[in-house]
């Protein structure tokens, strides 16, 4: 009985404990267990594996729902000037991050020298296809086939498509083809939600799985990773800096918006961005600060924020092209300059797709690894490699939330100053 009960007792204080604080303790457990176990730590592999086997079970459905419902949420009818003009400031800026993490990864590129064993069943694919073959295939002959076999471009071309094409149908003037819109979006969303929920259930194991990929990884490597993971996370940081300053500093400026009484306005959701790690919880407070300090008309912050907190994702741009570049890296394989415009592509549309939930890029990372023929694959340098990124995640996703959540507002006064719905004053 007192055994049972002192279970309950360890499983309450697993549970109590913050998700991020047993991620961290579990970084640093199983890099200690592994350094000192060495070679005998490497039994507590199959746990991680098991982590890793996981996050892939719930990439594609996670991919798919997400998309198709993001993109039927947007009614045809509001995506007239505005619209147009946002989606625009969203995807371009985003491609941008991406260009920004590119190059500070090929500027300072962590993971180099660092070749991790057992780099079987891992290689890059040996003739990255050209742009040209890159953009077709985005386009699936059988969108059954790209679901099954988890080609992730042609799973977002085909449920964006399906998502505007459900948009259509619930606005139809027909009764019958709006009720059978809107049952289509139902369904879907319930399975975006089941999927979250899933994903939630998967990171409350996440702490115990990334004890055993670091373990396994330091048992194997040695202390030789520490520096290179620090790199990583440098590099990340400093990309999120750089894009912060001249991408948004140049664009308020460009509108006559001063960037630095913009930051002092925006900090109060900056900082809830950065502590609760996600854009969606975030929302309310963006939503606030747009109106009582950036002076934001509601009918356009109403409109630019939701769709912000659902696509535009500059910060999770930015971690995935420099973490990719990481994974190439630790793999001894540099990416070429054809598979780097293809990170752009995918990372920009893979950021689209991630939900404005803590952790979530990490689970999309794997999709952009996917693209430039990286498979994450238990026993794998490359598994190794992310892995240690995973490790860190908490700390690489405080930045990149409030990035994304940054991107937002950026986007919605820029919007609202084009179209005359900023209230000047509150600028004085
Ligand atoms: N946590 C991020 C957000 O909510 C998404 C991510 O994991 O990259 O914006």
């Amino acid at each position: 009985m007192s055994g049972s009960n002192g279970s309950k007792g360890l499983l309450g204080f697993y549970f109590g404990t913050s998700l991020v604080a047993r991620i961290l303790v579990a970084t640093v457990l199983g890099a200690a267990v592994g350094l000192a176990l060495g070679p005998q730590a490497a039994a507590v592999k199959p746990l991680g594996d098991l982590l890793l086997r996981l996050l892939r079970m719930i990439v594609v459905p996670v991919v798919f729902f997400s998309l198709v419902v993001g993109a039927s949420s947007v009614s045809p009818s509001r995506l007239g000037s505005v619209g147009i003009k946002l989606i625009a400031y969203y995807t371009i800026t985003t491609a941008l991050a991406v260009t920004v993490g590119l190059l500070f990864a090929n500027l300072l590129k962590p993971g180099l020298g660092l070749v991790l064993e057992g780099t079987n069943g891992a290689t890059l694919s040996a003739t990255p296809p050209s742009l040209v073959d890159t953009l077709l295939n985005v386009v699936p002959t059988n969108p059954v086939e790209a679901l099954a076999g988890g080609n992730m471009l042609q799973i977002i071309f085909f449920a964006l498509l399906l998502g505007i094409g459900i948009s259509t149908l619930s606005e139809s003037q027909d009764p019958r083809l709006s009720s059978a819109g809107q049952a289509v979006f139902k369904v879907c969303e319930g399975g975006a939600e089941a999927m979250y929920k899933i994903t939630k259930w998967i990171m409350e194991y996440a702490p115990i799985g990334v004890f055993a990929l670091i373990a396994t990884v330091f048992s194997q490597q040695g202390s030789k990773v520490a520096g290179p993971l620090a790199m990583a996370l440098g590099t990340v940081y400093l990309a999120f800096g750089a894009h912060m300053v001249v991408i948004y500093g140049a664009t308020l400026k460009a509108f006559g918006l001063s960037p630095l009484g913009f930051f002092r306005r925006a900090r109060e959701a900056m900082i809830t961005a950065f502590v609760t790690r996600s854009s969606s919880a975030t929302l309310p407070v963006t939503m606030e600060v747009s109106e009582e300090k950036l002076g934001v008309s509601k009918g356009i912050f109403s409109f630019t924020l939701p769709l912000g907190a659902t696509i535009n994702m500059d910060g999770t741009a930015i971690y995935q092209g420099v973490c990719v570049m990481f994974v190439a890296n630790c793999m001894g394989q540099a990416l070429s300059l054809s598979q780097q415009l293809t990170v752009i592509l995918t990372a920009t549309l893979a950021s689209i797709g991630t939900a404005g939930v803590p952790g979530a890029g990490a689970i999309m990372l794997l999709m952009v690894l996917n693209s430039v023929g990286i498979s994450v694959s238990e026993g794998t340098a490359a598994a190794a490699a992310y892995a240690m990124i995973l490790g860190i995640d908490s700390i690489m996703d405080m930045g990149r939330t409030l990035l994304n959540v940054t991107g937002d507002m950026v986007g919605t006064v820029v919007v609202a100053k084009g179209e005359g719905e900023l209230d000047g004053s509150k600028w004085d």
